[in-house]
């Protein structure tokens, strides 16, 4: 499934980085839950946000759960790599230093975040590996949104209309991997990563 968009294809070597972005709803978070119970050797980003936690997120672990005058402290001390407005409501922030010090360790350094954040990290440090995550198609992404039932319609609606947009955005990344099978797509990243997926049983 994976896509070599031509402009990139043999072309130079990544930094220690690869960065995992795409339209809303997509499966990011599901790809990237999967990833940190089964590849230890991945160093995931654990990005600071303003948002609640949800039943079952714990704190340090799927985000750093601070308040809106942190994050502004934050911001003010130039602490984040990237940061952004995510769905027109809650800030969310990759921390700098713990990111770089990880890729300095010569860490296999995963950030999943939004649009927004992956082009400030583009202009940052333009080495790093793009990698798109796409939908099987868009009445499946409508599907696992609306499915979710964790937003209200309002904000469904909202986040549909951030993922049409984030779709169009496909072309800046480097590679495209599209999550039919959240397995599947989880090895490929892996794999586009430098690391050896874990042997499984074909699911096809
Ligand atoms: P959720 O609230 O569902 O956990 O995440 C909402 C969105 O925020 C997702 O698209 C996710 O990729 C994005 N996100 C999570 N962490 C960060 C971050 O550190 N920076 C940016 N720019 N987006 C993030």
């Amino acid at each position: 499934m994976e896509q070599e968009h031509p402009r990139t294809q043999g072309g130079a070597g990544h930094s220690g980085l690869t960065v995992l972005a795409g339209p809303t709803a997509v499966g990011k978070g599901t790809v990237s839950t999967y990833i940190r119970d089964t590849y230890p050797e991945v160093w995931l980003s654990v990005s600071a946000t303003t948002r609640e936690p949800r039943a079952g997120e714990a704190d340090g672990v799927h985000y750093f759960f601070i308040s809106s005058d942190e994050f502004d402290r934050l911001v003010g001390e130039d602490a984040f790599l990237e940061w952004a407005v995510v769905h027109g409501r809650n800030r969310y922030g990759t921390l700098r230093r713990t990111v770089e010090e990880a890729i300095a360790a010569g860490k296999h350094v995963l950030l999943e975040i939004d649009l927004q954040g992956a082009r400030q990290v583009k202009a940052a440090m333009p080495d790093a590996r793009f990698v798109f995550l796409a939908p099987p198609s868009w009445d499946e992404m409508v599907r696992r949104l609306v499915g979710r039932g964790t937003e209200t319609p309002e904000e469904q609606q909202r986040r549909l209309e951030t993922a049409k947009m984030e779709l169009a955005a496909e072309p800046e990344f480097d590679v495209t991997v599209v999550n039919d099978d959240v397995k599947r797509a989880a090895d490929e990243l892996v794999s586009l990563m430098g690391l050896t997926p874990h042997a499984r049983q074909a699911s096809h």
